[in-house]
């Protein structure tokens, strides 16, 4: 185990250095962001695109619903034909039912963020369990269907997190931009900042709730049509995660996978 864990941090560090190297050549990459050290196991989408020969990009929601910041980002949806997908928390889900029901009739991914958002690698394996499944619950029952994707809160996780997922039949999505990288950006910045950093495949992060550490997302609010506009105007469409799942040409980095084995 040891081993492996140890050629695949070989494995995903090269990956990553020819990936960087390959942008910086082209010189279209100002400041790529960071690869964790920590190997992936199979299965976990993680800061890389996700392989696709489709100009395509998924847009994704943490930390909602919310009941001022949702509705602008599903106005904003609906205005420009986009489809996005957000990783809610079964508690604030609980509290605003209709928005989920909305996120749902309108064409979007609703996807789990656990129950409480409690950071999980300080849990249990089979608290994280409990987590994942408490917002399956309410998510299913609102929308009468079941996420099949799960992103831990604040990207947290551990191979306890990894098997949880796995033993419920989830893939843990994680990101490739995010949004809000720097709170002391402005809206323009922000937005131009992902713009210039998004690719096909790409799993663009931003936030229409507040329960983590920042309350005030008025700035992704503002950041969010110009990234939207900019997209489009480069050609990419917005496509929901399961969807651009769907269009992946190399199954590796996406494969379904079995859980690693107990320690
Ligand atoms: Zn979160």
């Amino acid at each position: 185990m040891r081993v492996k864990l140890v050629v695949g941090a070989i494995v995903l560090f090269l990956a990553a250095a020819s990936w960087l190297v390959t942008d910086a050549a082209r010189g279209r990459v100002p400041a790529p962001p960071a690869v964790k050290a920590r190997p992936a196991p199979r299965g976990v989408v993680w800061r890389v695109p996700v392989p696709t020969d489709q100009k395509v990009v998924a847009l994704t929601f943490d930390d909602g619903p919310d009941p001022v910041y949702t509705p602008v980002v599903l106005d904003l949806a609906r205005a420009k034909g986009a489809k996005f997908t957000f990783f809610v928390v079964g508690r604030q889900g609980s509290l605003y039912p209709d928005l989920i029901k909305r996120m749902a009739a309108e064409g979007h991914a609703v996807e789990n963020h656990t129950w409480d958002h409690h950071e999980m690698t300080r849990l249990s394996e089979r608290q994280d369990v409990s987590e994942i499944e408490l917002c399956d619950s309410e998510i299913t029952r609102i929308t009468g269907s079941r996420p099949s994707f799960m992103r831990p809160p604040r990207g947290e996780w551990d191979d306890d997190v990894y098997r949880a997922t796995a033993a419920l039949g989830y893939r843990v999505i994680m990101w490739s931009i995010e949004l809000e990288h720097h709170p002391r950006r402005s809206p323009q910045q922000m937005a131009q900042r992902a713009i210039n950093l998004a690719r096909p495949g790409m799993i663009i992060l931003a936030h229409d709730g507040a329960v983590d550490r920042h309350f005030d997302r008025t700035k992704t609010m503002q950041a969010l049509p110009i990234l939207v506009d900019g997209l489009l105007k480069k050609g990419y469409r917005f496509v929901t995660v399961p969807e651009l799942m769907g269009m992946a040409t190399d199954t590796r980095q996406t494969a379904e996978a079995a859980p690693p084995a107990a320690r």
